[in-house]
């Protein structure tokens, strides 16, 4: 419980994440979100979406972009793109020689995210393939310039192949290169230990490989469903 001294809270609370109360998150927003017309118009058209919480929160797009910027990242890679709100945050975080390749397999949203990439004018940074993600990755993986070459990759796609996406996006990272994981928390049922969703229990698996995978650095961090960072160590 925290303390009162001379009027104000003593910091005893840090040992352990807050819980975001609806007002906290609120002001978390009001305080921590820069936004940018470019992106609220695409959260504003995608909320009308039957899909739309499969968008990733403002402040995890925000906190993406940063990542991108605080890495230097200049060749990105994202599995899942929706209607291109995560490809957005980070292809305006690029360089303008900056290459974001966005992996996806529905036309129809992808085609709402292309028209909202060329508003914005990003459209030139980013590479949408129209394929299954595997099929990407493995032909960038065989091809020149492949392995070790990317700065950044974000994986949001169909879970069931999240063991593999992991595997494949780290052999395209370069060393100290990136990765973040979504919705690694998923909503909750993770920590079910007997939980019956499949997806909880993949989820369940993939944290722990990673937590004890030598081969990264790795971060779980509570932000919006969960996101697990993972950099490919130098050696
Ligand atoms: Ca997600």
């Amino acid at each position: 419980m925290a303390l009162w001294r001379g009027g104000s809270k003593v910091d005893f609370m840090s040992v352990r994440t807050l819980n975001l109360t609806k007002k906290l998150y609120e002001y978390l927003l009001e305080a921590g979100l820069r936004d940018d017309p470019k992106l609220r118009r695409v959260r504003e058209a995608t909320a009308r979406h039957p899909a739309a919480g499969m968008q990733i929160s403002p402040e995890q797009g925000q906190f993406m972009a940063f990542l991108v910027r605080l890495i230097g990242a200049r060749r990105c890679i994202e599995l899942g793109t929706f209607t291109g709100y995560s490809a957005l945050c980070v292809a305006l975080a690029l360089p303008p020689d900056g290459k974001l390749i966005c992996c996806d397999v529905n036309e129809s949203t992808t085609s709402q995210a292309r028209r909202f990439w060329a508003e914005a004018g990003v459209a030139d940074k980013i590479d949408l393939r129209l394929a299954p993600a595997l099929e990407t990755l493995d032909g960038l993986l065989a091809g020149r310039g492949g392995k070790g070459s990317f700065d950044f990759a974000f994986i949001d796609a169909d879970k069931d192949n999240y063991e593999a996406y992991y595997e494949r996006c780290l052999e395209l990272l370069r060393p100290g290169g990136l990765m973040a994981i979504d919705n690694v928390l998923w909503d909750g049922e993770v920590a079910e230990a007997r939980s019956r969703d499949p997806t909880a229990q993949m989820f369940r698996r993939l944290n722990a490989k990673i937590r004890d995978d030598v081969r990264v650095d790795m971060s779980l961090l509570p932000l919006g469903d969960g996101v697990m960072l993972a950099r490919r160590r130098e050696t």
